[in-house]
Parts: structure tokens; C-alpha cells; sequence
């Protein structure tokens, strides 16, 4: 599933990275809680000096991602201390589809901040590489959240580097099992752990990979100085749920290709959004950026947003949620979330879990199929 590079290989290192090496030490990392050390031999305050336990995680998803790891408290915290590198009057290149936490939140950095920031869309690689010249940062998420847009990544980030911009790839949706933004050239690449990589709805946390030492220091001094550090239990989470990913990646996205076709013969559906499928715009791309198309489905129901929640309600299986990544399949009619203007109005993003793909499809069948009251 994962590109091949030099050494173990990514689906091992998920399961290998981070361990305690000396003989006689426990097989994970245990649980540390401490805010402070005994003075004098090394670590002193853990805000400003870590745990053990959080540099575990660290270790694991930096080696997968190919750069120097600095974890959070969330994703969001993850977000906002790449965010707040750029100065008041910074010029922000941002994708017209990404998560809506990142645009509020770049959205207050114009308010307050006089931020410059020019939209575009994902797919345009002329428009990123003509806008690149003079900015100060480019944000980037492919595949996007909820279009599931494809962009150049490749492209986009090694121009950057050569012009010396900063660039930033939300790589929450893909993984580093499937993508390595910062093999493409980017200076940073962001994971919300509480999706993939904790997978089980149960912890929140986020995760910075820096290019090198030099690119993590002002990102890691943001999370000793506005305090933004991971728990101890949620990082030792985060770490147990990577060693599964690789297996629970491969089933999602075995059942998210077959659940992708059906859905487009289904004549309740208008459009599937979905990398895997040979007719998305963003096929051919997601072949060369990405080891498979992921685990994340958003499609187009055929009537209104209120026979659209109606269906929803009608899932047994299918727990109608937000968030994405965990074990159990989730969905969510994304338009109903503020901002989210660009969105089609029935447009539902499904997060495939690891359940029986047959099982899966029945669910969302008869909640489709069913008979509507007004027809
Ligand atoms: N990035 C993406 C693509 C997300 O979907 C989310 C959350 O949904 C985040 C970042 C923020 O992560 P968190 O909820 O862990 O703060």
C-alpha cells in the first residue's frame, strides 16, 4: 500500500518506531505523568521539556512522515502553531476547499492580524505557482476535507522551496502511510492524530512534522510558550492506534473503493467524490501523489438537504457524526456547518471504518432506497 523507500518500510515502522531499545524495558512506552522532574540531570519542567511518552509518538510519526515530529494537544493546537509563524500583513495562500478550522482560523489572522489571504483552488496548479512568488505561507490539503480534491502537491511544494516559501500540507485525510508532503518538499506536514492515527474516537491530539531541526524550533517553542502541550494519556493512545493503522487504513480503503462504485450506480446518488474512481478528476493525480486513495467518500444525494438528513437518520450502522478516522464508519451532510458555503447542499462525507464492507453497503442501501414521505 505505502511508496517504498529506503529502509523498514513504512507498515512496519508504524509498529516498530518510538519503542524503548534497552533489554528489560517494557515493550510500549509507558504512561508517564509528570509535569516535573527532579533538578540537575537533564529534563527539568515537562510543558518546555516533554514526557517520554510524547516523544515516542514523535519519534514514530516523524520517521513515517521523514521529518522531525512535535506533537499537540489537537489537531487544531498543531494547526495554530504553524499558523501563528506569520507576522502581521503576511501574505497566506490557502486551498478554496480545506478544513473549515483552518480558514476561521486564518480568518481571525485577517481581522485581527491584517493577514493577506488568497484563496484558490486545489486543482489549479498554475494558479498556486504563479501566487507563490512574494507569500509568505501556502497551505495546502490534498486530499481536501470535504471535496476530496487532488492537488499537485509535488509540484506546488518544490516550487516553494526553491522560492524559499514556507508551505504547509494538512496530511490528516491521506496519512503518512500514503503520502509524505515533506518528501515532496514541503517545510511542514500536519496530522490531527484524532483522526487515522488514534482511530478510535477516543483521544484528541496533532502532530507537526518539520523538514528539519530548524523548521521544528519555532513550532515546538509555540507549544512551550502558549502551553498547547499533548496529554500523556492521549499520546500514549495515539501511538497504540498508529501500530493498527496500516491494517486499518488497508481495510477502510479496500471497502471505501468498493462502497465508491456502488454508490455511483446508485440512483439516489448525484455525484461521488472519491480518488479511487477512474472517473474523479483527481484520479490521475492521486495515482502519482498518493499509495491509494484513501478511506474518505463524499458524495451527492439526489433532493434537498431535508430528505438528505432524513436518509441519514434512517442508518443503522452508520452512526451520523462528525470527525473521521476511527474504526467505525461515520457520516455527516457537510453543508450544514457554517462557512461551508462552497459546499453542494446534500454533499454527505463518509468516513469508511473497518466494518464488513457488506454490511456497510446494506446500511447505506436501505437508507437511501427507502421510500421518502413527500414522494
Ligand atoms: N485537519 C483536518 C483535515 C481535520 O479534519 C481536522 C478535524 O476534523 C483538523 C485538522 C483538526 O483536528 P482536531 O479536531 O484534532 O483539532
Amino acid at each position: 500500500m505505502a511508496t517504498q523507500r529506503p529502509g523498514p518500510r513504512l507498515e512496519t515502522l508504524a509498529i516498530t518506531a518510538g519503542r524503548p531499545h534497552q533489554l528489560g524495558e517494557p515493550i510500549n512506552t509507558p504512561i508517564t505523568l509528570a509535569s516535573n522532574y527532579a533538578s540537575g540531570a537533564g529534563p527539568e519542567y515537562a510543558r518546555g521539556d516533554s514526557t517520554p511518552t510524547w516523544q515516542s509518538l514523535e519519534e514514530a510519526v516523524g520517521l513515517m512522515e521523514g521529518g522531525v515530529g512535535v506533537a499537540f494537544s489537537s489537531g487544531m493546537a498543531a494547526v495554530a502553531a504553524v499558523l501563528s509563524q506569520l507576522a502581521p500583513g503576511a501574505r497566506l495562500l490557502l486551498p478554496d476547499d480545506c478544513y473549515q478550522g483552518v480558514a476561521i482560523l486564518a480568518a481571525d489572522g485577517e481581522a485581527r492580524l491584517g493577514w493577506k489571504i488568497e484563496r484558490l483552488a486545489t486543482t489549479d496548479t498554475q494558479a498556486w505557482l504563479d501566487a507563490l512568488p512574494g507569500a509568505d505561507l501556502v497551505w495546502l490539503e490534498s486530499p481536501s476535507n470535504p471535496m476530496l480534491e487532488i492537488g499537485d502537491l509535488p509540484t506546488i511544494c518544490a516550487a516553494a522551496r526553491s522560492l524559499g516559501v514556507t508551505s504547509a500540507v494538512d496530511n490528516t485525510f491521506a496519512t503518512p502511510l500514503l503520502q509524505q508532503p515533506i518528501g515532496f518538499g514541503a517545510t511542514y506536514s500536519i496530522q490531527s492524530a484524532t483522526k487515522f492515527i488514534g482511530g478510535h474516537s477516543d483521544l484528541l491530539c496533532g502532530i507537526v512534522t518539520a523538514c528539519d531541526a530548524d523548521a521544528a524550533a519555532p513550532i515546538d517553542r509555540h507549544r512551550t510558550y502558549h502551553g498547547a502541550t499533548p496529554g500523556a494519556l492521549e499520546s500514549y493512545l495515539a501511538l497504540r492506534g498508529l501500530r493498527t493503522m496500516p491494517v486499518r487504513v488497508e481495510r477502510a480503503q479496500e471497502s471505501a473503493m468498493v462502497l465508491a462504485q456502488r454508490l455511483s450506480e446508485h440512483r439516489q446518488v448525484t455525484k461521488v467524490h472519491y480518488p479511487g474512481l477512474a472517473s474523479d478528476p483527481g484520479h490521475e493525480l492521486a495515482r502519482t501523489t498518493l499509495a491509494g486513495p484513501g478511506a474518505m467518500i463524499s458524495f451527492q444525494m439526489r433532493g434537498s438537504e431535508t430528505s438528505t438528513d432524513v436518509r441519514l437518520t434512517r442508518l443503522r450502522l452508520i452512526t451520523p457524526a462528525t470527525s473521521l478516522g476511527g474504526v467505525e464508519s461515520l457520516i455527516e451532510r457537510r453543508a450544514k456547518l457554517v462557512g461551508q458555503e462552497h459546499i453542494p447542499p446534500t454533499l454527505c462525507r463518509l468516513s469508511v471504518g473497518c466494518e464488513h464492507v457488506e454490511d456497510l453497503w446494506e446500511d447505506l442501501d436501505q437508507a437511501l432506497s427507502g421510500q421518502m414521505p413527500e414522494a
